[in-house]
């Protein structure tokens, strides 16, 4: 298995090599010595690479950790890839003219050494700590977030003070000794993710948005060679996972920093999956190599201010500043539908000189993400991103939109061999799905209450969606899948009963099942339900709940000890929050009423007049036209609230035909008039016609016709409607030649049971305009929290205010930020924010549809300083405390 590995002289030895046959690319040099006396090698990648140094540049930094050899081997693998590729390929050309790539292929060569000769897990360097042990984890050596500790036996013991050890002093000098280092990508195994570095400051920082699209951009060259998810995951800092790491030091000098977590083994089958990591990475690196410039002096600003000034069911306007400095910039706007997704060509919306944006034809009820950044015209060179712009369309006039969250008892996971407290992990534990050696196999319940959904609801979309927060346990590559079923709750007396779950026969299990290289960390996944699936749902609506059981594979091949995947249940102290709760986004119709009415006048209007009680349209002996016309008085369609006409029509019936010689046809327009005379019927204003005309040969074959109303013919009638006017219908006779004494004649209604004309009209009860905002907003602080109050309106069809936090600007959407409650209060706290720093709340009152106000909104800064609270991280079982104390 480790033949195939290269050593650190075999290493050096190819470096050496490489730079005397490329020595205007290819620089070599020890930037320290190690506890046993091996250099500390780096190497530098640039055209013209004496200048180096004046560039832009990404510092690569692998096998910081012992065992983890994907470092060195990607590293190496890397450089020939660039040495094979220049000057032929124009990308890597472009990316060594304007940027340097630094390289550390192994920061920790004592370590690596001894895991290729003597302990294959070692992890740590090789310092003596004198007391029998040997080492410090190099990752927890840096100077932030530094913590002492005296247990030296540990695998992530950080040493005797921050920057003790030689690897980690060479490689600080070095940085402080290059301020042209923009990125820094330290890697490590496994995990098949992204871990951007953090602040500390439990809030939002503006460089969030570089570091989640930088990520998602390599994840998808990574994806391109291998259809490989990478996930990235930066979630809350537990306090313990991060103390001391190069990730944040680097981070904390202002370079944009993650650290990647490649493959699910830390020395894995060298031609399969070694290879694979090393061919899907270097596409990845190319591409950060590239962008170390964006992110320079040499780049335009990042655009200020960016945010949405008005939202409708399916068109969103952007807006931002275009300061003066920015002649010569153009601005690129990218959409996505799900976060941390890629910004690309692919879903590249517009380019712009403008400082707004229209983006028009998106799906009423949906979520989307929106990018901006700036374009220098002349050099190409590119802004760091605007923070990312979050919102849902509205609702169309007929949509409804529920979203369920569980309830905290009805959130959790029974585990095979964990049977007696399978009961405690509701509301309280990850859902852990899946198989390992410890727990068995594991299912996931939910059992969302639909109880409050209208019995008539019709369900048009449903999605459901949930946070995988961790893939430690997930070990083998290609290995089972993940799946969602819906089981019958009759068949189920006991929720948190193993048993019970495992043996019900699902109802129906959701189409998309997810292969584990596709369910990765940090990265929402969805299911959307087909349209059999939503038959499922509206079934389910009876009972009032719909149960669904998560499941992953339930068996281990030999030699394996998990593969299990974590999800957040958004309750209690693993949870992330209220943000992060499992949810069904239903959006659905409801059932119309329908009525039909008989028509409350009909005339005839010719050159005689007109002529009540007769309804004929034609021409006269003199060619003049004949009109008939039909007036409607709509009753108030409801006393609750409003309509919403989702259907119309007209019908009439013809009595019989005269003198009809030449083909001819008939329209139906609506006028625009309360009383009817003469000259409104003759000459008055049309505002809209109804369907297609009918000709005199389709009347011969059949008498009834329906002339059905479009969007805008339905929007006037329900305005006549709102505004308790009649509806006043003209039908009008043409002909392409000269008629005479040509006359339909129309059922007029007049006699007993007749049945035309009528208009039919289907229509749904629904509130069409927003609530009044919630007023008198307030903030304070209250014991170290963020504490907000505000006045709900009063009005019977208020149903909650919504709370939201952004760091950067004030939120107009309800989704354009941290979701911080939703309900009936009329207070909250922000339980997860940091209140040392400035941000935007924004608060929104809705209905049951719901339709959203506009935001009442407040800035929020103060003086006083809080101590942050750290939550220190807690293991939930054996596997995730192992792989945190790095066993
Ligand atoms: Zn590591």
């Amino acid at each position: 298995m480790k033949t195939q590995y290269l050593s650190y002289q075999d290493t050096i030895d190819f470096l050496t090599e490489a730079m005397a046959k490329y020595p205007d690319l290819i620089r070599l040099q020890s930037i320290g010595e190690t506890h046993e006396g091996r250099p500390i090698m780096m190497v530098t990648v640039s055209q013209d690479v004496a200048y180096a140094d004046l560039k832009p540049a990404l510092l690569y930094t692998g096998t910081i950790h012992a065992r983890e050899w994907i470092g060195i081997e990607l590293a190496v693998n890397f450089i020939q890839y660039l040495l094979d590729n220049y000057p032929s390929n124009p990308d890597v050309v472009e990316a060594l003219t304007r940027n340097t790539l630094y390289m550390v292929p192994c920061l920790n060569p004592d370590g690596f050494e001894y895991s290729r000769n003597h302990f294959s897990f070692w992890r740590k360097n090789r310092r003596d700590n004198g007391d029998g042990s040997f080492g410090v984890d190099l990752n927890r050596n840096f100077g932030v977030n530094f913590r002492h500790s005296t247990n030296t036996q540990s695998n992530i013991y950080g040493g005797p003070a921050a920057f003790s050890e030689p690897e980690t002093q060479a490689i600080k000098q070095f940085v402080e000794a290059h301020d042209n280092i923009r990125i820094a990508l330290d890697y490590h195994s496994q995990g098949n993710v992204f871990f951007p570095a953090h602040k500390f400051n439990h809030e939002a920082e503006i460089e969030g948005t570089d570091l989640n699209i930088l990520c998602a951009n390599m994840a998808r060259e990574i994806h391109k060679v291998t259809k490989r998810q990478y996930g990235i995951h930066r979630g809350k800092p537990p306090a313990n996972l991060i103390h001391g790491s190069g990730r944040e030091y680097y981070y904390d000098r202002g370079i944009l920093s993650s650290v990647v977590e490649v493959g699910s083994r830390n020395i894995p089958d060298y031609l399969i999956n070694m290879s694979q990591s090393v061919d899907e990475n270097i596409p990845a690196l190319l591409y950060a190599l590239g962008s170390a410039i964006n992110y320079s002096d040499l780049a335009p600003k990042r655009p200020e201010n960016f945010t949405v000034s008005a939202v409708s069911a399916n068109r969103v306007d952007l807006v931002w500043d275009h300061n003066s400095e920015d002649e010569g910039c153009y601005y690129q706007v990218y959409r996505n539908e799900s976060p941390k997704d890629p910004c690309t060509r692919d879903n590249l919306i517009a380019i712009t000189s403008q400082n707004q944006y229209s983006d028009k034809q998106l799906k009423s009820g949906k979520r989307y993400f929106y990018n901006l950044r700036k374009v220098n015209r002349v050099n190409r060179i590119k802004s760091p991103f605007a923070p990312e712009i979050r919102i849902k369309t509205a609702l169309e006039k007929d949509e409804f939109a529920y979203t369920l969250f569980p309830a905290v008892e009805k959130i959790g996971y029974v585990g095979e061999f964990t049977k007696p407290n399978n009961a405690d992990h509701f509301g309280h534990n990850s859902l852990f799905i899946g198989v390992n050696k410890t727990k068995g196999v594991c299912y996931g319940v939910i059992d969302y209450d639909v109880s409050r959904l209208p019995a008539d609801a019709m369900i048009k979309d449903a999605v459901f969606s949930l946070y995988p927060m961790n893939r430690v346990g997930a070990k083998i590559e290609n290995y089972g899948e993940w799946s969602v079923s819906i089981l019958n709750p009759d068949d189920i007396s006991d929720i948190t009963n193993f048993d019970q779950i495992q043996q019900a026969v699902p109802l129906q299990t959701l189409g998309d099942a997810i292969d584990s290289d596709q369910l990765t960390q940090g990265i929402w996944k969805s299911w959307h339900f087909s349209a059999v699936e939503k038959q499922m749902i509206q079934a389910q609506l009876e009972k009032g709940r719909l149960l669904l059981r998560l499941q992953g594979p339930d068996t281990l091949p030999p030699g394996n000890d998990s593969q299990m995947m974590q999800f957040d249940i958004g309750y209690g102290r693993f949870g992330g929050g209220i943000h992060y709760r499992p949810s069904l986004d239903l959006i659905y119709h409801r059932r119309p009423y329908q009525m039909a009415f008989g028509a409350t006048a009909c005339h005839t209007v010719s050159t005689e007049g007109m002529t009540a009680n007769v309804l004929h349209s034609g021409f006269d002996s003199s060619g003049r036209r004949i009109l008939g016309h039909v007036g409607f008085t709509l009753p108030t369609l409801s006393e609750q609230t409003d309509i919403v006409i989702t259907d119309a029509y007209f019908v009439l019936e013809c009595e019989a035909l005269h003198k009809i010689a030449q083909p001819m046809r008939f329209t139906v327009e609506m006028i625009d008039t309360e009383a009817p005379d003469l000259d409104s019927i003759r000459g008055g204003e049309r505002i809209e016609f109804l369907g297609y005309e009918v000709s005199s040969q389709e009347l011969a074959k059949s008498p009834r016709q329906t002339f059905m109303f479009d969007s805008s013919a339905r929007q006037t009638l329900e305005d006549l409607h709102d505004q308790g006017k009649p509806v006043n219908l003209v039908i009008r006779a043409t002909s392409a030649s000269r008629q005479q004494d040509a006359v339909v004649e129309w059922k007029s209604g007049v006699g007993e049971g007749e049945i035309s004309p009528q208009l039919v009209v289907e229509y749904i009860e629904r509130r069409k305009q927003p609530l009044d905002k919630p007023e008198n907003l307030n903030v304070s602080l209250e014991g170290g929290l963020v504490k907000l109050t505000w006045d709900n309106p009063d009005n019977s069809d208020w149903v909650g205010t919504y709370v939201v936090r952004n760091s950067f600007h004030p939120p107009r959407s309800p989704f354009d930020g941290v979701k911080l409650y939703a309900g009936k209060d009329d207070y909250t706290f922000d339980r997860f924010g940091n209140a040392n720093m400035p941000k935007f709340y924004s608060v929104f009152s809705y209905d049951n549809v719901p339709n959203y106000s506009v935001p009442a909104t407040i800035k929020f800064s103060s003086d006083e300083v809080t101590s942050v609270i750290y939550d220190e991280f807690e293991p939930q079982d054996e596997v995730e405390k192992r792989y945190r104390e790095g066993d």
